[in-house]
C-alpha cells in the first residue's frame, strides 16, 4: 500500500535549563555523527547499521556519553546521510559531450567523495516514545537529554490535530537549533487505504514541465491544459536581478539580504507548486494515473547565461522540480491516484500521430512541432504532454518500463 509522508516543523518553547540540556546533546549527538562518518569515509562505505554498531558502539557510549537508544541512533543517522549524498550523486551524473557531439553520462558514486560528511549543525535524532512523547494530551512534548527528561511546550500549527485521529505514525524526529530557536522535525506517516488500480485508472495525464508553460498536460480525452509559467519568469528574473546586485555589492547587510531573498523566493517557489499540484490533483480527482518524466540528469540551462549562473539555474529547477513531483504525489495519493516517472527519451522529438523520430521536427524559436513526415503540426510542448500521455497508456496495458526510440532515425 503507498504511504504518504509529511514533515512537521515544530517551534519549541524552552526555558535556560531546557536550552541548555537541548544545546549539550545536539552538540555531543553531532559530534558523534561526525566521529562515525570518519570511519565509515575511512572504510569503503558499510551503510550497514550491524557493521557501524559491531564496530563503534562502544567508543561512541564511551567517548561521547550517549544513552544506548541515542548510539543507536547515531548510526542511523550517519547511514541515512550517507544515502542521501548517494542518492544525490546518482541525482547529477558525470556528464561530457564526445567528439559526435553526444552526451554521455557517468553515475558518480560515494567513492568520489573527497572528504568525509561533517555534521556541523547541532542537532538530535530522537526515537518516538523511547526519546520523546506527546504528554498532558499532546500539550507538551517530553524529551530525554543526556542527563534528565524535560517537558517543553510548542506552538500548535492549525491543521496539527488530524494527525492525532489514529491514521498516521509519528516517526524519528529531528532537534535542531535554527537562529537561536529549538524545532522539532517529526515525519509523520499515513497509510493510504484507497489505492490507484494501475491497470485501470478512470483518467491519464501526462505532465509535460517546462519553463514557458510551468505545465502541460495532456489526457485521454484529447483535452490540453497549459499552466502559464510567464509570470512567475518576471518574478523570478526580479529575483536574480535583485540577488546579482547584492551579490556584487558583497557587504555584510547584502548578505544578510542576500539570504532573507532566497528565503522568501524559496517560500514563493513552493507556493506556486502547492497551487499547480492541487489544480491538477483537485482538477482530475480521484483514479487518475500522472504521469511525469524522471529528469535526472537532464540539463534545462538556457543559452544566454553565465556557466556558473547555469549551473544555479539549473540548480534551482531541479529542486523545484523535485518538489512539484513530491507534492503531486502526496496529493494525488490523498486522493486515490498516483504519479508514475517514464523516461524522457524523445518526448519533445517525436511525432505523437506517426511515431517519427526527428530532432528538427522541433522548431525552439517558433516552439512547433513540425512533423518531415506526415506533416502533422502542433504547440512542442503540447507534443511533449501528448507522448508523455502515450508513454503512461503504455504503462497501464503493462508495460513498466515505458519508452520511445531504440531506433535512431535521424
Ligand atoms: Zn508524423
Amino acid at each position: 500500500m503507498p504511504e504518504i509522508t509529511v514533515t512537521m516543523k515544530l517551534h519549541i518553547h524552552t526555558d535556560d535549563v531546557s536550552d541548555r540540556l537541548f544545546c549539550e546533546l545536539t552538540e555531543r549527538y553531532a559530534a558523534a555523527c561526525t566521529h562515525v562518518s570518519q570511519y565509515v569515509f575511512d572504510n569503503g562505505f558499510p551503510l550497514n547499521y550491524m557493521v557501524l554498531h559491531n564496530a563503534m558502539y562502544q567508543d561512541v557510549r564511551g567517548t561521547f556519553g550517549l544513552k544506548s537508544q541515542m548510539a543507536q541512533s547515531v548510526f542511523k543517522t550517519v547511514t541515512a546521510r550517507y544515502k542521501t549524498v548517494k542518492e544525490q550523486l546518482w541525482q547529477n551524473p558525470y556528464k561530457y559531450k564526445d567528439e559526435n557531439d553526444d552526451w554521455h553520462y557517468i553515475t558518480s558514486t560515494l567513492e568520489w567523495l573527497w572528504k568525509p560528511v561533517v555534521f556541523r549543525r547541532p542537532q538530535a535524532d530522537l526515537v518516538r516514545d523511547r526519546d520523546y512523547s506527546f504528554v498532558e494530551n499532546g500539550q507538551r512534548i517530553s524529551v530525554n537529554t543526556l542527563g534528565k527528561r524535560v517537558r517543553v511546550t510548542y506552538d500548535v500549527p492549525p491543521c496539527f490535530k488530524k494527525y492525532f485521529d489514529g491514521s498516521w505514525s509519528f516517526g524519528t524526529a529531528k532537534l535542531v537549533n535554527l537562529k537561536n530557536e529549538w524545532y522539532m522535525h517529526i515525519p509523520m506517516t499515513h497509510t493510504v487505504s484507497e489505492e490507484l488500480d494501475v491497470t485501470k485508472p478512470s483518467h491519464v495525464a501526462g505532465i509535460d514541465r517546462g519553463l514557458r508553460f510551468l505545465a502541460t498536460t495532456y489526457d485521454e480525452k484529447g483535452k490540453c491544459h497549459f499552466v502559464n509559467g510567464s509570470d512567475i519568469l518576471k518574478k523570478h528574473d526580479t529575483f536574480n536581478r535583485v540577488r546579482a546586485e547584492l551579490q556584487a555589492r558583497g557587504t555584510k547587510s547584502a548578505k544578510r539580504r542576500l539570504k532573507s531573498i532566497s528565503g522568501r523566493e524559496n517560500r514563493w517557489m513552493s507556493d506556486v507548486n502547492h497551487q499547480i499540484s492541487k489544480t491538477l490533483a483537485d482538477g482530475y480527482g480521484s483514479n487518475t494515473l500522472f504521469v511525469l518524466e524522471d529528469l535526472r540528469g537532464v540539463s534545462f540551462a538556457e543559452e544566454n547565461l553565465s556557466q556558473r549562473s547555469k549551473h544555479g539555474r539549473n540548480q534551482e529547477r531541479s529542486w523545484s522540480f523535485y518538489q512539484f513531483e513530491q507534492f503531486l504525489t502526496y496529493k494525488a495519493r490523498m486522493n486515490g491516484s498516483d504519479v508514475i516517472k517514464v523516461a524522457p527519451d524523445y518526448t519533445s522529438q517525436r511525432c505523437p500521430k506517426c511515431g517519427r523520430i526527428h530532432k528538427s521536427n522541433r522548431h525552439h524559436e517558433t516552439h512547433e512541432y513540425i512533423c518531415d513526415a506526415c506533416g502533422y503540426r502542433s504547440n512542442d510542448d503540447r507534443v511533449g504532454a501528448m507522448n508523455i500521455y502515450e508513454l503512461g497508456t503504455l504503462y497501464v496495458s503493462g508495460d513498466t518500463n515505458p519508452r520511445f526510440g531504440s531506433r535512431k532515425t535521424e
